[in-house]
């Protein structure tokens, strides 16, 4: 196959590279996007299992760049849930005449950097071979699955299932034995829903999570109609928040340590009703004093008991750690789920599964028969999705070599080494813990941004300088050390697959990271090299 020359490739056609496609080609630039699935929406396409929907409000959790389609899209439910979302992603992309520009069903495999011609070229699992000066990851920070390797797996004779690579067309569990493993989000949301469609279904718990009612319910006119009218004055407070959502969400700053035993449990309760992560404003020390947050953790787990009748299975459902730490989850009947007959929970913290035989699988010395194993033991989180590709810059080095001690890059968008390659949302950006819509249009724009300083200045290609790199690396670090974070084996820290570095990768707070931008623009993008 020949190859194609572009000014740039976009990988990924979720909401990172759907608005980085047509911003690019607004401005000009031949672009080419690549994306693995058969269609565009990202987490949106490929996570179809059963009760999967936003956690951040459908009126936060959608782009702001065009005011036509805030005005025009009507969301349903105050969460909306996965069918609307990519209906939502399938409707930008043919309004804004993306999909031309998109190769469908076509992974990026390699892309080597050529120093004297400063381009890339890229290579697919089609055969395909573009020469381009720009690269732009959009693939995305939970899309790399990850499926624990238990022995024996392969002899497994009945179905398997990942949360994140569900089937197009959906599964029924009517009448089947079921087994899921994992206990975050994506299994919080879908057990619930499994367990009315399954005879039987089994539940392996390493680690109880934290867990508040979400209080789904359709979208109340009169709040939409407010923020329409002024959406554009709800987004610039949205962006002033700490994760680029909720303006108008009641938040709290005092301490929980002050508060009598009574007004916390007021609090707690009066934010609990709220629904999803406005629990976490009940008081404005939760996120930063172990001794604070200790009285949110036991507020759910009280919870927990009053809602779970047997109380064996109450106590393995009680989170003992900090919450908040690992992501907050946000559900709609999941504790309940659990006084169902056909609902059993098995804890596997300290008897690990063993293994799987052709029945279904081993632990703690007993085997459990299953016709459906779903995994919901989520994602190679941040990095996987870069490093699963061939990538090398400067001198061949390849990304893998780079970051194996953990993350390295100027801003969460570009690393040092490898010029002319962005990553949207990457390690070092406020990504996971933000608003993530939000933070691929501000990543998009600056990206353009950075693109366009190149091409006024007439240079080759630009790269981050190694010192600002260093810098930045430290203080997204030191950020982390100021919270409870790095206190727990979350994703975040890569804890959850054997042998990733521990690094706490997101940076905290965005507008403390939207200030750094701003500020690094109006310092002639400081930090970031030209190269004739
Ligand atoms: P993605 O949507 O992940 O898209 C990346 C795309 O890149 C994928 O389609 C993938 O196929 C493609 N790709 C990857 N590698 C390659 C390759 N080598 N070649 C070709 N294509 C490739 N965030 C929030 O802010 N709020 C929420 O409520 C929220 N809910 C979530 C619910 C679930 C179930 C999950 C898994 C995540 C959720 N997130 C949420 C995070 C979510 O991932 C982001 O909000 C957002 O969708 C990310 O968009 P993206 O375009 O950056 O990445
Ligand atoms: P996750 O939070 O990483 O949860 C994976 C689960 O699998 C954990 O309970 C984990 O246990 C368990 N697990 C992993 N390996 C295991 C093993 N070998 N044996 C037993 N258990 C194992 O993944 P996720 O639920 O897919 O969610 C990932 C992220 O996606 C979320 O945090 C969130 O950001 C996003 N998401 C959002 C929503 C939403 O509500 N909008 C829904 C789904 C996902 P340990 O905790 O012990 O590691």
């Amino acid at each position: 196959m020949s190859t194609q020359r572009f000014d740039a490739v976009v990988v990924g056609a979720g909401f990172a590279g759907l608005y980085m496609i047509h911003l690019l080609r607004s401005e000009g630039l031949s672009v080419q996007g690549v994306e693995r699935a058969a269609g565009v929406g990202g987490t949106w396409y490929w996570n179809r299992y059963p009760g999967c929907r936003c956690d951040v409000e459908s009126i936060d959790y959608s782009y702001q760049f065009s005011q036509a389609l805030e005005q025009d899209w009507v969301w349903t439910e105050r969460y909306a849930a996965q069918p609307e979302i990519l209906a939502y992603a399938e409707h930008v992309a043919k309004r804004f005449d993306l999909l031309p520009l998109i190769r469908f069903e076509t992974s990026v495999t390699r892309a080597h950097y050529d120093e004297r011609a400063h381009r890339w070229t890229v290579e697919t699992d089609k055969g395909d071979v573009f020469d381009t000066r720009f690269l732009i990851m959009g693939t995305g920070c939970l899309s790399a699955a990850n499926t624990p390797d238990f022995p024996g797996l392969r002899n497994f004779t009945g179905r398997t299932f990942h949360t994140g690579l569900w089937p197009q067309n959906g599964v029924d569990f009517t009448g089947r034995r079921v087994g899921i493993i994992g206990t975050g989000s994506s299994a919080i949301q879908s057990i619930p829903i499994i367990a009315t469609q399954a005879a039987d279904l089994t539940v392996f718990q390493r680690t109880a999570n934290f867990s508040v009612p979400a209080r789904n319910r359709p979208v109340d006119p009169a709040t939409v109609a407010r923020v329409k009218a002024n959406y554009a004055d709800y987004r610039r407070r949205a962006r002033q928040q700490p994760a680029a959502f909720g303006p108008d969400n009641p938040r709290n700053a005092d301490s929980v340590l002050a508060a009598t035993p009574e007004e916390r449990t007021r609090r707690f309760e009066e934010y609990w009703q709220l629904g999803g992560f406005m629990f976490l404003g009940a008081f404005g020390d939760l996120a930063f004093s172990e001794e604070a947050n200790a009285y949110a953790a036991e507020f759910v787990r009280s919870k927990i008991r009053e809602t779970v009748k047997d109380p064996s299975t109450a106590e393995l459902l009680s989170p003992k750690g900090i919450i908040g730490c690992k992501r907050l989850c946000a559900d709609t009947g999941y504790y309940e789920t659990f006084n169902r007959a056909n609902v059993h929970l098995v804890d596997v913290s300290r008897q690990p599964i063993e293994r799987f035989t052709a029945k279904g699988l081993v632990t703690g010395g007993q085997e459990y028969a299953f016709d459906d194993v779903v995994f919901a033991t989520g994602f190679d989180a941040m990095t996987g999705s870069l490093l699963r590709i061939d990538i090398r810059g400067k001198g061949g080095v390849s990304l893998n070599e780079k970051w194996a001690a953990g993350p390295l890059t100027y801003l969460g968008l570009m690393v040092a080494g490898f010029p002319n390659l962005f990553t949207m949302t990457g390690p070092g950006s406020p990504s996971v813990l933000a608003n993530m819509v939000t933070g691929v249009e501000q990543h998009a724009e600056y990206i353009r941004d950075v693109i366009g300083w190149l091409r006024d200045a007439d240079a080759a290609a630009v790269e981050a300088e190694p010192h600002a790199e260093d810098e930045w690396v430290q203080a997204v670090n030191a950020r982390s050390q100021m919270t409870l974070f790095p206190r727990c084996n979350s994703w975040y820290l890569g804890a959850n697959v054997p042998g990733k570095p521990r690094v706490f990768m997101p940076y905290i707070g965005f507008p403390d990271y939207s200030a750094k931008l701003e500020s690094v623009r109006a310092a002639n993008f400081a930090g970031f090299a030209l190269q004739r």
